[in-house]
């Protein structure tokens, strides 16, 4: 299998160089010649990980040695469907180590990077976060021989959940605190990236949610959903850099039946926009509630319109927006009717449905719950009165020591804190 550049101006790609490298030489996107094909009887898979087997696994199979240990060790939590209603369904992504849908991709890039590394060949990932990306990279890459995670997250920035996730000790992960923005985390792993001194500990990756890697084994929940179903439902999709999307896009063309999708936005909604007719323009990125989907400029708009032409994509997926208060008032209603507990980015789908409902949409609906509503205490207590109770996952986080070293937001200070 060989993977190409959406811009069509790089050479092509082996798995490796775009599993490593991410971003193409041309700034394009990678994707594979060829979609992963859904072989026979996948419907009969018995779990996510049996998925990942029987598709994921023979797709990558001639450059990844030992696939399928690797994918099933990868994908070892549920992905379940979970009724609300006669056509109402949520799918809970939120069943991994970090409690985000995040997991699924970061735990397999991981594993697929380090299979892919020469003997003695060492592997820096370079990652800046402010959500729910940081610590499924930190925890897919920690203890993988070889390999180390260097984690920038901007100080007093970060929610006390998210900092508890970011700052603990892990094997092989160094998390910095940053005196400065997001921003300011993602310039110094721009310039990281251009400056030699970071490579003299083997090679640098960024593990971003560009990568190939992390969408391949995304597909495989949808594929989960069908199979629970037993029916053609309709995706609803909460959305930011629309990763998730694509994932979903590509398994409905490589022939998996959907009913179509939409793609749920917070009031980040160039791509809504996009979608009932405007041209793509980039905006600055608003802050909201459901601050992992807060993308001015989502990247993998372009994956999508490589997939399909614009008439095409806009007759297959349809864009939602929804602002604050009603992310808000979507977690009491789901809470009220259904007694279920939704985080800020699934209550943004939820509120979705609600929409196309009131216009007459009928049929299965499933909403791809995107976090654990444990990792947003605050916002969902106050919309319903109920603290979400703390997965063990998270309490047993709770007293461990802080490790992140704090610098300034310069090169300089990362170099000497990280790299030194
Ligand atoms: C990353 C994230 C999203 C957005 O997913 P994209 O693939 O960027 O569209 C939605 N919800 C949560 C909880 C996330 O962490």
């Amino acid at each position: 299998m060989i993977y190409f550049s959406t811009r069509n101006a790089s050479p092509p790609a082996s798995l490796k160089t775009a599993l490593l490298d991410g971003l193409a030489p041309d700034g394009g996107l990678y994707l594979p010649d060829a979609l992963m094909p859904l072989p026979d009887g996948w419907q009969g898979a018995p779990s996510l990980a049996g998925l990942g087997a029987h598709v994921l696994a023979p797709f990558v199979a001639d450059t990844v040695p030992n696939a399928e240990a690797l994918v099933r060790d990868a994908l070892n939590f549920e992905t379940p469907l979970v009724r609300l209603d006669d056509d109402l369904f949520v799918l809970e992504l939120f069943h991994g180590p970090t409690l985000s849908f995040k997991d699924v991709g970061a735990r397999t890039l991981a594993r697929f990077a380090h299979a892919l590394l020469e003997p003695g060949e060492r592997l820096t990932i370079l990652v800046a976060t402010s959500g729910d990306t940081g610590s499924a990279v930190a925890d897919g890459f920690s203890g993988l021989p070889g390999v180390r995670v260097v984690l920038l997250f901007p100080e007093g920035r970060v929610s006390e959940v998210q900092e508890r996730q970011l700052a603990i000790e892990r094997p092989g992960v160094t998390p910095v605190r940053v005196r400065g923005t997001f921003d300011d985390c993602q310039r110094l792993v721009k310039t990281a990236f251009e400056d030699v001194r970071f490579r003299a500990h083997g090679r640098l990756s960024s593990a971003n949610s560009i990568n190939i890697g992390r969408l391949l084994p995304q597909s495989l929940y949808y594929l989960d959903a069908v199979r629970q179903l037993g029916d053609t439902p309709r995706f609803v999709v909460p959305s930011g850099n629309l990763g998730n999307l694509t994932a979903g896009v590509m398994a409905h063309r490589a022939g998996m039946p959907a009913a179509g999708f939409v793609a749920a936005h917070n009031a980040n909604r160039g791509f809504a926009d996009f979608l009932a007719g405007d041209d793509l323009r980039p905006a600055d990125t608003v802050q909201t509630l459901s601050n992992a989907m807060d993308v001015g400029r989502p990247s993998n708009a372009e994956r999508l319109t490589a997939l399909l032409p614009p008439e095409r994509l806009r007759a297959l997926v349809r864009g939602t927006v929804t602002d604050d208060a009603t992310t808000r008032a979507s977690i009491r209603d789901a809470y009220d009717r259904y007694g279920y507990l939704a985080c800020p980015h699934t209550a943004v789908g939820l509120d979705a449905v609600r929409r196309l409902r009131g216009e007459g949409a009928s049929g299965p609906m499933v909403v791809l719950s995107t976090a654990h509503p444990a990792k947003f205490p605050d916002v969902v207590a106050e919309a319903t009165g109920v603290t979400p109770p703390e997965p063990e996952a998270l309490a047993r986080l709770r007293g461990l020591p802080d490790v992140a070293v704090t610098v300034e937001p310069t090169l300089d200070a990362l170099h000497d804190a990280a790299f030194a």
